[in-house]
């Protein structure tokens, strides 16, 4: 096992890989830029060191100095989290010249799964359905043209290199197209620093269903079943569940292979996402991968008990996946609310600031995935999460309830937050019944704005 390990993100993922560092007997350096240099969580660190200034690009998406506080703290192991450099293959390169065990799959089993475009290629290759659309980055405008009328609109438009919800452009028409293309290009590079952009067929009624995946060294990948991540706004999960309402087991074995059969091709090592649309007709197709640990993994981790950000860690230690797929089961219902400080009431906009008042949810079935105390200051720089509630009980309605509960209990102050807004949510009979489509919250806002 490692001996130290360098965590290269900052927020409720670094304390969350802290934690699980901690529990393996594991030294931990924090890298901080100065606008998180008060954070709490980085007390909890055996070291901290601070890389930059506030904007990203200057100290968590700076590669050279995070390998440069890798060395000086000399450690055996880097965890990139989420966002950041968590996929981008030349950070995973970088690491494997300068002998630093990067906690994810190597730069060549990113790229292929990780690049929306190479991903698609890979999915083919293995048999998984994929929507139609280009197959490879549209070179040109007729090109695009030709391929939307070929499929039928509406097509989205999205980047290669894209993430987060960002950079997608759904367009209804030709017109729209033409005028979204060159957009979407200059957009893309000016984002990801890659301005190749894709179209596929636009679904517009479809469920967010994924598989968290884990693959070793030694050639062994199980999954840890499905999250559903239906409930978004702009392109971005607000709230997610396991396991996934009113589908069909059956219809999500089939799902779950195709996952497995993805990460199999590709010698994946580490944790992984295979990420899906479900129409109403019975049809999945495959979205894309993500190469890293993702913000939902703990309601995985509720229903399954499988310590996902320990088993990154293990298994880049190489250990082998110490359990078989059919050790695996599903254990009641978890859900989790993303908590972001924003003002649902003012349509999101940002609320950064103090926070005085922090009273926060407890009890049986609750957990809060968190690095805010009283006092702290939510920096503007950054994605604007500051908590995750996650409940478990033995079955949905129970979930629900306890996430009722657990919501009125959370108080945060004089910020505004996203809690009223998931508080109507869990409320909504819609979404009680189960299965509401990626596009139900948007439709639900622009009614209640009317
Ligand atoms: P990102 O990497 O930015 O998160 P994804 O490809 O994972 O982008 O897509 C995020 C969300 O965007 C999906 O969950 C879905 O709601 C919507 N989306 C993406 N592609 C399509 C599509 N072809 N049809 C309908 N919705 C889509």
């Amino acid at each position: 096992m490692f001996k130290r390990v360098l965590i290269a993100n900052r927020g409720e993922i670094a304390l969350r890989i802290m934690r699980a560092c901690q529990e393996l007997g594991i030294e931990t350096v924090c890298v901080y830029s100065t606008a998180d240099k008060d954070a709490p969580y980085l007390k909890l660190a055996d070291r901290a060191i601070c890389i930059g200034p506030p904007a990203a690009r200057e100290s968590y998406l700076n590669i050279a100095r995070i390998i440069a506080a890798a060395e000086v703290a000399d450690v055996d192991a880097i965890h990139p989290g989420y966002g950041f450099l968590s996929e981008r293959p030349d950070f995973s390169a970088a690491c494997r010249d300068c002998k630093i065990e990067f906690i994810g799959p190597s730069p060549e089993a990113m790229q292929m799964l990780g690049d929306k475009v190479d991903c698609k290629k890979t999915a083919k290759a293995a048999g998984v359905p994929v929507f139609p659309g280009s197959e490879s980055a549209i070179e040109d405008e007729e090109e695009a043209v030709r391929i939307a009328s070929k499929i039928g609109y509406p097509v989205i438009i999205k980047a290669s290199a894209g993430g987060g919800g960002r950079g997608m452009k759904v367009c209804h028409n030709e017109a729209t197209l033409r005028m979204q293309l060159r957009v979407a290009g200059q957009e893309a590079l000016a984002a990801f620093g890659n301005g190749a952009v894709f179209i596929e067929k636009f679904l517009e009624h479809a469920r967010h269903v994924e598989i968290q995946m884990l693959g070793d060294k030694h050639g062994n990948a199980v999954y840890l079943f499905e999250r559903d991540c239906s409930l978004q706004r702009r392109h971005q999960k607000v709230v997610e569940e396991a396991p996934a309402p009113n589908i069909d087991r059956k219809r999500l074995e089939k799902v779950c292979e195709s996952a497995a059969k993805m990460i199999r091709n590709a010698r994946y090592a580490g944790a992984a996402t295979c990420e899906f649309l479900l129409d109403g007709r019975g049809d999945f197709y495959m979205l894309e991968v993500n190469t890293r640990v993702q913000v939902e993994h703990p309601v995985t981790e509720m229903v399954t008990g499988v310590d996902i950000v320990q088993m990154s860690i293990r298994i880049a230690a190489g250990e082998k996946i110490p359990f078989k797929q059919n050790d695996l089961q599903v254990r009641g219902h978890a859900i989790e609310c993303r908590i972001c400080a924003e003002d649902p009431a003012h349509n999101f906009r940002p609320s950064a600031g103090r926070i005085d008042t922090w009273q926060v949810p407890g009890g049986l079935g609750v957990r809060l995935d968190s690095h805010v105390v009283p006092g702290y200051v939510v920096p503007t720089n950054y994605d604007s999460m500051i908590a995750k509630l996650i409940v478990h009980a033995d079955s949905r309605e129970q979930a629900l309830d306890r996430a009722a509960r657990a919501l009125r209990e959370f108080n945060v102050g004089p910020i505004k937050t996203t809690i009223p807004l998931h508080q109507r949510l869990i409320e909504n009979t819609d979404f009680r019944r189960g299965g509401v489509d990626i596009h139900y919250l948007e439709r639900l806002l622009k009614a209640s704005d009317r």
